[in-house]
C-alpha cells in the first residue's frame, strides 16, 4: 500500500511544504521556450521575483507545451513550477479557469466559495494564506498565465 493516509493537518502541512521545496529546488519546465506562442513576464517588486512565462498553443487553442524561465524566491519558483505541469495539455478556457480557481483560493478571506474545479497539487500552495506577504509571490505566474493568454504586452505586476 503507497497511499498516503492524511491523518491531520500538520501531516498535511508537511507534505506540502515538502512538494513545494521539492518543485523550487528541481523547478519543472525550466527555460525558454524557443516554439512559444505566447509569452509574457511577471513582476513582484516587493519580494523581486521576476519570471517570464512561454506557452505553446495549438492551432485549436490547446496548450501543448508550458515552461518559464527567471528568478525569485521560493514560493514563486514552485508556484511557476507547479503551474507549468498543470496547464500543459489543457485548452485555454480551462487553463483561466486554473488562473481564477488559483487566484480566489490563495486570496480567500472566507467570503469566496470554494473553487469548483479540483485543485490537486496545486493546493499545496495554500499554505501562503497564512502570510499575506506571500500571496503575491504564489500568485505571479498565475498573473503572467493570464497575460500570456490574453497577449498583453505591458509586465503582469502583483504591484
Ligand atoms: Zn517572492
Amino acid at each position: 500500500m503507497n497511499a498516503v493516509d492524511i491523518r491531520n493537518e500538520d501531516e498535511l502541512r508537511e507534505l506540502y511544504r515538502e512538494l513545494i521545496l521539492d518543485h523550487a529546488r528541481s523547478p519543472r519546465h525550466f527555460g525558454r521556450l524557443d516554439n512559444a506562442t505566447h509569452s509574457a513576464e511577471g513582476i513582484n517588486p516587493l519580494c523581486g521575483d521576476k519570471l517570464r512565462l512561454y506557452l505553446q498553443l495549438d492551432e485549436n487553442e490547446k496548450i501543448t507545451a508550458a515552461s518559464f524561465e527567471g528568478s525569485g524566491c521560493a514560493i514563486s519558483v514552485a508556484s511557476a513550477s507547479l503551474l507549468t505541469d498543470a496547464v500543459i495539455g489543457l485548452s485555454v478556457p480551462q487553463a483561466l479557469e486554473y488562473f481564477a480557481a488559483v487566484t480566489a483560493h490563495l486570496t480567500d478571506t472566507g467570503s469566496v466559495p470554494t473553487p469548483a474545479i479540483e485543485l490537486g497539487k496545486l493546493r499545496a500552495l495554500e499554505g501562503v494564506r497564512e502570510f499575506p506577504s506571500r500571496v503575491k509571490c504564489a500568485t505571479l505566474a498565475w498573473h503572467a498565465l493570464n497575460s500570456a493568454i490574453h497577449g498583453d504586452a505591458a509586465p503582469a505586476s502583483t504591484e
